[in-house]
């Protein structure tokens, strides 16, 4: 069996990427099952920020990546989570998840640029009201713009980035659930962010990133009605609920006490197969796993030895 029949044989006529290579039997296939990831990590940023107290420099994002490369993590996207959730799919032993959020220039640039270095793709979640309202004047220099083009994502995509959605003007969801009880406005941003992208990619999404660390009962409705799966977001230990701040653990119903980082217990911090699939957390690098020694840390934590 040549390598592609093997891929087309293994995933029931769909081709995604390899995890055996062509020569390795089913009988591992089949004993990689009991083994495979239980805690899978995921992390989240917005893109290069050279300011503030923990800064995402190119090189600082260049030395993080590298961590997971050393270790063994192999990337993977929401298709790749999706069938494994369902088994369909054996994931790498030691898979994590690299999000970002909002469709800025450094995405195709220095954020492309350090992934690729290591082999990995990155997940592009994309609020859309600045980039059409970009695309909607005369498109300044590269040096000059906040967002990519739309051709910039195209790149991203062609080179094997998953693409979600995330709103079209960020509102806060927690608020807006105050504001409209009925849910129609939520729900005319996910239909309109998912129109355009459509439209502007030729991608329906099917995966979404909640917006900020903001959630409501009325926008997952939503959310669950259109996609695969939802993403939070931890930069700390709390979060805006309904109109009110609740631990981050009681909302995605893990037990014990938060760390003393600041974050919720660490359980709290990986996808398991028990993670509600519109629950998801994901690790800010701007935050709790900043420095290389945190960040090793945490993948260390996702590790079977240790899981
Ligand atoms: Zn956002």
């Amino acid at each position: 069996m040549n390598r592609r029949d093997f891929l087309i044989h293994s995933t029931g006529g769909v081709a995604v990427p390899a995890i055996l290579s062509a020569g390795e039997t089913t009988q591992k296939h089949e004993a990689q099952s009991h083994i495979g990831p239980k805690r899978i990590p995921i992390t989240m940023c917005h893109g290069i920020r050279s300011g503030g107290e923990k800064p995402l420099t190119a090189d600082h994002l260049d030395r993080l990546v590298s961590i997971a490369s050393e270790m063994g993590f192999a990337s993977i996207d929401y298709d790749d989570l999706d069938l494994w959730r369902h088994k369909d799919k054996e994931l790498p032993l030691r898979p994590i998840l690299f999000d970002f959020d909002h469709p800025v220039t450094s995405m195709r640039y220095e954020v492309f640029d350090v992934l690729s270095r290591y082999g990995y793709h990155g997940n592009l979640f994309i609020n859309t009201a600045g980039i059409e309202a970009m695309h909607a004047g005369q498109i300044p220099e590269r040096g000059e713009r906040d967002f990519m083009t739309w051709d910039e994502i195209g790149e991203l995509v062609a080179a094997g980035w998953h693409i979600g959605a995330h709103t079209v003007n960020h509102p806060n969801l927690s608020s807006l659930s105050q504001e409209d009880p009925t849910g129609d406005r939520i729900l005319a941003e996910l239909v309109e962010c998912d129109a355009t992208i459509e439209r502007r990619l030729g991608i329906k999404p099917r995966d979404f990133a909640f917006t900020g660390t903001s959630w409501s009962r009325t926008a997952e409705s939503a959310v669950m009605q259109r996609y695969r799966f939802g993403r939070l977001w931890i930069i700390g230990s709390t979060y805006q609920v309904d109109g009110r701040s609740i631990r981050f653990a009681e909302l995605i119903g893990i037990d014990g006490p938060d760390e003393a980082d600041g974050g919720p217990p660490h359980a709290a911090r990986y996808i398991t197969r028990t993670s509600n699939p519109y629950r998801l957390p994901s690790m800010e690098i701007q935050g709790l796993i900043h420095s290389p020694s945190a960040f090793r840390s945490y993948l260390e934590g996702a590790l079977p030895s240790t899981g």
